[in-house]
């Protein structure tokens, strides 16, 4: 009974001390990146842990011994100061062929924008005040005329997403009172934004009309009374309800809404727009209505988000006629809603782009575009570049990619993939360590592969993506588990 208890006592005495691990002549360095404080706590965490491990009888004396000669447990202060650099908003590859993907921060803007963003950012702007008089104005005065310009309406403004474009709404024009929307467009969209929910926050009562696939303009009218505010079509983004199915068309909702006076609204989310000069889209997302239908219909207000088609930063665009924007902009929740001026500028740009005959080049449009033809030169170059590397068998194979983000759901883009396994790691392992790599890459995981699609990626992304591989086939499946102290 006695000898174990004395093994751990060894064992205790063998632990140094946090100054004695920050002592060590490779932490300079590293504290000039991290600071001292962090390290402290690094060092504190570490020893907390070959602690708990003596304690539990899985680390003694001669180990200690052992992993001190081998550089620990400093090396593990740099293993987490490593890990904490790769927390937070990092770049990275996008090999998943999800255009639109949410989780890694939907549009990349073009760059052009991105460089007027940055100047933006580091500079005083012109923002808020009229260079001739001096005087204060509307921050985004400019972007609603440019978004007129793009799609017909006339007038529009700009809030920090489509979520808080459709709560100014239903609180704008339903707050206290009622706003109709058809069952089969009570919908949600993406994790903790559904529709009746927001209402509800709004202050709008919802009155629902029809059923979940069916639904005529005859049931709006017959709900509407005294206390309706509005009615409200939703583009059932991220689900199709297929078969036996009828809805009001917008035309249909707008003449509603001017014969029985009542604001009118469509959430189109996705917002797809032709500009010309810009290779169709449309005919590729099925049946994603157009922001310039949606205005033409005679709706009083359409809203989407600036980072789907669109190809901005995060922001929710709404465009209509002017008295129902001037509305939402006297709305005292729209201070808490606007744009930072650096999405602004981002936003400004990005329909100055579209304006001038340039949409092709947006990022996300030009992914959108690409056919599989276009897409197979870029997958047999990568597929030979993966092959080089040892313990990784590389195919080309068809594919499809998705546009994402509730962006034509149920739709596929024909694409060609690079299909890769690896020789001992399993495929989840293999995508694991690809998105470890310092500059992390997302993939697809199918059948044992990890999928490469090229639809996604950026100028310049290859090279990373190779390295990526080469980091990730670097390990065997015993090294891919961290090992504990
Ligand atoms: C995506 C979407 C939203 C939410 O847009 P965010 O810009 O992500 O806030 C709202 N409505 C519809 C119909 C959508 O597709």
């Amino acid at each position: 009974m006695s000898r174990p208890q004395t093994d751990s006592q060894a064992a205790y005495r063998l632990l140094p001390s946090i100054d004695e691990v920050l002592r060590d002549p490779r932490a300079a360095p590293l504290e000039a990146r991290s600071g001292r404080e962090l390290l402290q706590r690094f060092a504190a965490e570490t020893l907390e842990v070959w602690r708990a491990e003596i304690k539990a009888g899985r680390l003694d004396a001669d180990r200690i011994v052992t992993l001190r000669a081998a550089g620990e447990p400093y090396l593990e202060l740099e293993r987490r100061a490593r890990r904490e650099e790769g927390r937070g908003v990092v770049r990275c590859v996008n090999a998943t062929g999800v255009v639109l993907n949410t989780g890694l921060g939907r549009a990349p803007v073009h760059p052009e924008v991105a460089e007027v963003m940055a100047v933006a950012a580091r500079s005083y702007d012109v923002l808020e005040v009229d260079r001739a008089t001096n005087e204060r104005n509307q921050r985004d005065d400019y972007l609603g005329e440019l978004l007129a310009r793009m799609t017909g309406a006339e007038a529009g403004i700009g809030v920090n997403n489509c979520a808080a474009a459709v709560l100014l709404l239903f609180n704008t024009f339903a707050g206290g009172r009622e706003a109709i929307v058809s069952r089969g467009e009570l919908v949600e969209i993406g994790g903790s934004f559904r529709v009746p929910d927001v209402m509800a926050r709004a202050n709008a009562a919802l009155v629902e009309v029809g059923t979940t696939n069916r639904t005529r303009v005859a049931d709006y009218e017959s709900a509407i009374t005294g206390r309706t505010g509005l009615v409200v079509k939703v583009h059932t983004s991220n689900f199709r309800v297929v078969g036996f199915t009828e809805e009001a068309s917008p035309a249909e909702l707008a003449e509603l809404g001017r014969r029985r006076g009542v604001t009118t609204a469509f959430d189109l989310g996705s917002g797809l727009f032709e500009p010309s000069g810009a290779p169709p889209l449309a005919h590729l997302l099925g049946d994603e209505p157009l922001v310039v239908d949606a205005v033409k219909s005679g709706i009083d207000v359409v809203m989407y988000s600036g980072d789907k088609l669109f190809g901005g930063p995060q922001s929710g665009l709404v465009v209509g006629k002017r008295a129902a924007i001037a509305a939402l902009r006297k709305n005292p929740i729209y201070r808490a809603l606007r744009l930072d001026k650096v999405t602004l500028a981002g936003l400004e740009a990005t329909a100055k782009l579209v304006l001038s005959g340039r949409a092709h080049e947006l990022p996300t449009r030009r992914m959108l575009a690409a056919t599989a033809h276009d897409l197979r030169p870029a997958a047999d170059a990568l597929a030979a570049r993966l092959a080089r590397i040892s313990g990784l068998h590389v195919a080309v194979a068809e594919g499809a990619s998705q546009p994402g983000s509730g962006s034509a759901p149920g739709i596929l883009l024909p694409t060609y993939v690079v299909r890769v396994r690896h020789a001992t790691l399993s495929d989840a392992e293999l995508a694991l360590a690809l998105r470890e790599a310092p500059v992390p890459v997302f993939t697809r995981v199918q059948e044992g592969h990890v999928l490469v699609d090229p639809r996604t990626l950026l100028p310049g992304d290859d090279a990373d993506l190779v390295r990526g591989f080469e980091h990730a086939a670097g390990r065997d499946a015993g090294s891919a588990r961290r090992s504990p102290a």
